[in-house]
């Protein structure tokens, strides 16, 4: 259970609300591509209007306009293409878009301020009426946002406190951040709560953990063991069987001296993958790697397909996908789970003949009768391709923060909210 307090805890009438939100969607020319974050804070955003507050303050980053300015431009350069800096960070980070979006999704007018804080902003906020929604620009356009040094992050943290009696947190992606926003403020206003979204990812990501219904299975895969390290570490004790696939599969295979071809493999890694090898043997977790595999010469979609078993892996061949007799060993395991955590793609699904492997794995979780959880940007964009997302019990919307959680079962901004 969440131990924190959540907006359903405290007294919003006529409160002074600030909020931070997860509204870092994906723009494309200032319009909303994927509108998921948003209509994840829904729930919180009309609990308070419901609750008649003085008024709403939303905030949020939405990209990091320095550092995705100058990797803008320098693409651009390397294209030999002029870069209008301004024309960039109106299109890919500034909230106008994300405001008029919300302000259609909610049916009601969304003010938005030129910045996060400043005297322009302070008085935007002193005018506004009962219950109007005001949307801060990018907490990311002010340094001190994401500073490292805590006084520059307190002075921004003060400010947007000034504006507020409650700070609700509903950021779950961002929430293994300590930034100004998300962790910093919680300090300097009166009552600092958790919003539905926060709790409900807290209460799927960590319940899920501390109290399975056995038997529960590990589903891991993505690019690298080094990623995962914390997530395995974590969850050797508690897991009753670990599936693994996709690239980091190669470093485990190769730890158990199989031949893996051109394949990924992390060789720095391989020490810790027999380690993780020999404790789950001690603690009786099966861990399950691919018995066979589909190969290719090439990085390509086009490229000719082999399908190969484990011990004869030809070297001029790299893994890009678990094999069919693996599909279906992985199936079995998965028929009998009672919980399921999913992080990380079976193969390279970016390109489709690749995408089998964890599109069935997408499909078995659906199927099961089980609590189903799945977690990371990759798997998560992968499961939206397979149109499965509401068969699971819970999609998290961190991609680095459920990982984080899932490796310590806290997070900074979580820790800073109010105990029950
Ligand atoms: P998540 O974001 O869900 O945590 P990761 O970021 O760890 O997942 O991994 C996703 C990436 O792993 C994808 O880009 C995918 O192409 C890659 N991947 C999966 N299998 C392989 C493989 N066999 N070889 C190389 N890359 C792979
Ligand atoms: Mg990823």
């Amino acid at each position: 259970m969440i131990t924190k307090k959540t907006v359903k805890d405290i007294e919003l009438r006529d409160k002074r609300v600030i909020m931070r939100v997860d509204f870092n969607v994906p723009m494309k020319e200032g319009a909303v591509q994927d509108d998921t974050r948003i209509r994840a804070a829904l729930p919180t955003i009309n609990h308070v209007l419901e609750q008649a507050p003085r008024y709403l303050i939303l905030m949020s980053h939405l990209g990091d306009p320095k550092k995705d300015a100058a990797k803008a431009k320098e693409n651009a350069e390397k294209a030999g293409k002029e870069f209008d800096e301004q024309k960039f960070l109106d299109g890919k980070c500034r909230m106008k878009p994300v405001a008029e979006y919300l302000a259609g999704l909610l049916g009601r007018p969304v003010k938005l301020a030129p910045s996060a804080i400043g005297p322009e902003v302070a008085s935007m906020v002193s005018a506004l009426g009962p219950a109007e929604v005001l949307m801060l620009e990018n907490t990311r356009f002010h340094r001190e946002e994401t500073s490292k040094d805590p006084a520059e992050r307190e002075k921004m943290a003060k400010e947007l406190a000034a504006f507020a009696d409650v700070y609700i947190n509903d950021a779950f992606g961002t929430a293994h951040r300590a930034h100004a926003s998300t962790e910093t403020i919680a300090r300097f206003v009166p009552v600092a709560v958790a919003g539905f979204l926060m709790e409900k990812e807290v209460r799927y990501l960590g319940q899920t953990v501390s109290s399975p219904q056995k038997p529960f299975v590990l589903v891991l895969g993505g690019a690298k063991v080094s990623s995962k390290i914390g997530v395995i570490t974590n969850l050797l004790n508690k897991v009753d069987a670990i599936l693994i696939g996709g690239g980091m599969a190669y470093t485990f295979l190769k730890a158990r001296g199989l031949p893996v071809g051109r394949s990924m493999v992390e060789t720095e890694m391989i020490p810790t993958a027999a380690e993780i090898l020999k404790k789950a043997a001690e603690a009786k977790v099966e861990i399950f790697l691919p018995e066979d595999h589909i190969a290719v010469p090439e990085f390509s979609n086009e490229a000719m397909i082999h399908a190969i078993p484990k011990d004869s892996f030809p070297d001029d061949l790299m893994g890009v996908d678990i094999g069919a007799k693996t599909l279906a060993e992985y199936k079995d395991v998965l028929s009998r789970a009672k919980t399921v955590i999913w992080n990380g793609p079976m193969g390279v699904f970016e390109m489709p003949n690749f995408a089998t492997g964890t599109k069935e794995i997408a499909k078995a979780l659906a199927e099961i009768d089980a609590i189903t959880v799945v977690g990371g940007g990759d798997s998560v964009s992968a499961l939206k391709q397979t149109g499965l997302e509401s068969k699971m019990t819970h999609v998290s919307t961190g991609g680095g923060a459920s990982l984080e959680f899932l490796e310590l079962g806290h997070l900074p901004g979580i820790d800073a909210l109010n105990d029950k």
